[in-house]
């Protein structure tokens, strides 16, 4: 168990594409519980891999207590729209308003190797969908409508 030191905005690891997980092997479950003490310790709402500086297709998500871990996670279907305020653990001191399908249905693998797939809505939803991008190297202030400076 381990807190890792959150890379920032300019890193190049947070504009790669993160590659697929293969095989979830004890390095990835140990991915998984350093990346769990570091969402704590940042008092976060979610982390993806490349923030702690590893380019691995894994993300997890804490809202209202209720912790999800997903690996290789995909969007397959989205519906609504809805825009609020979101920051990153990777932009400190920025938020800004970013317009999200409101629900989403997510698929992914959790640590015990089993496919999961199920629907999320409200911050979930918005969370899942900020890390998934973080995957593919987009920062919420790409995406942001609008941007604020705290
Ligand atoms: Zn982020």
């Amino acid at each position: 168990m381990a807190v890792y030191k959150i890379v920032e905005i300019g890193a190049d690891v947070l504009r790669l594409k993160a590659k697929t997980v293969k095989e979830v092997n004890p390095s990835i479950i140990k991915l998984l519980d350093n990346m769990i003490d570091t969402l704590h310790a940042a008092d976060g709402v979610g982390l993806a891999a490349p923030q702690i500086g590893v380019s691995k297709r894994v993300i997890i998500v804490k809202v209202d207590d209720v912790l999800v871990e997903l690996i290789n996670p995909v969007v397959l279907e989205s519906a609504g729209q809805n825009s609020a305020e979101e920051g990153c653990l990777s932009i400190p001191n920025v938020t800004g308003d970013v317009l999200r399908p409101a629900k989403v249905r997510v698929q992914g693998i959790n640590r015990y190797g089993q496919m999961v797939d199920f629907q999320a809505e409200r911050l979930l939803a918005r969370a899942l969908q900020h890390e998934i991008d973080h995957l593919e190297g987009i920062l919420f202030v790409d995406v942001a409508k609008k941007t604020y400076r705290s």
